[in-house]
């Protein structure tokens, strides 16, 4: 299904997921890499040792959540579009998502943007909190979702603008 959709299953993100009790605890990666390709730099970024050395440059990435704080440097790093950071302690009733975003123009901090699922299809309205500019790599975008959809929303579309890269 993934190799001819791109979208994962059920199955393939439960293999990624981060245990309950782990996103109780606040904010923690989610790495949704499923293919091997020859590919490493999550690894190489991770300062913590969350995302294990690989032995093989086609593995897969394999983490560690508890030694994950949830920093989002890697989230830059990986040209899969692949990283997300979840924070299921935001607040009572929102999760925060920090996500990569490679289009132009970028969001403001406080604009409202379109959610979209994994499969690219608009699930919600929602806003931006923060905007952050890496030199030379992936920008990211911090956005607040409801918490029921912090498994769903894994990119963003800027209303009213044009999409370019
Ligand atoms: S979010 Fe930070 S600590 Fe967690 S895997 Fe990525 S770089 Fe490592
Ligand atoms: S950098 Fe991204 S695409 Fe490459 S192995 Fe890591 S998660 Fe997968």
């Amino acid at each position: 299904m993934l190799e001819r959709t791109g979208i994962p299953t059920e199955d393939d993100l439960k293999k990624v997921t981060p245990d309950k009790e782990r996103l109780a605890k606040g904010p923690v990666v989610i790495v949704e890499c499923f293919q091997k390709i020859p590919c490493n730099p999550c690894a190489i970024s991770c300062k913590f040792g969350a995302i294990k050395p690989f032995e093989d440059i086609n593995d897969l990435p394999q983490v560690d959540f508890d030694k994950c704080t949830g920093c989002g440097i890697c989230i830059s790093s990986c040209p899969g579009l692949a990283i997300f950071v979840i924070d299921e302690n935001y607040s009572d009733k929102e999760a925060l998502i920090k996500l990569p975003y490679e289009m132009l123009p970028l969001p403001q901090k406080g604009e409202e943007v379109y959610a979209l699922d994994r499969a690219g299809e608009v699930v919600d309205k929602v806003k931006v909190v923060k905007v952050q500019k890496i030199k030379n790599k992936t920008n990211i975008i911090s956005i607040l979702v409801p918490k029921n959809m912090s498994m769903t929303v894994r990119s963003i579309k800027v209303e009213g603008k044009k999409n370019e890269r």
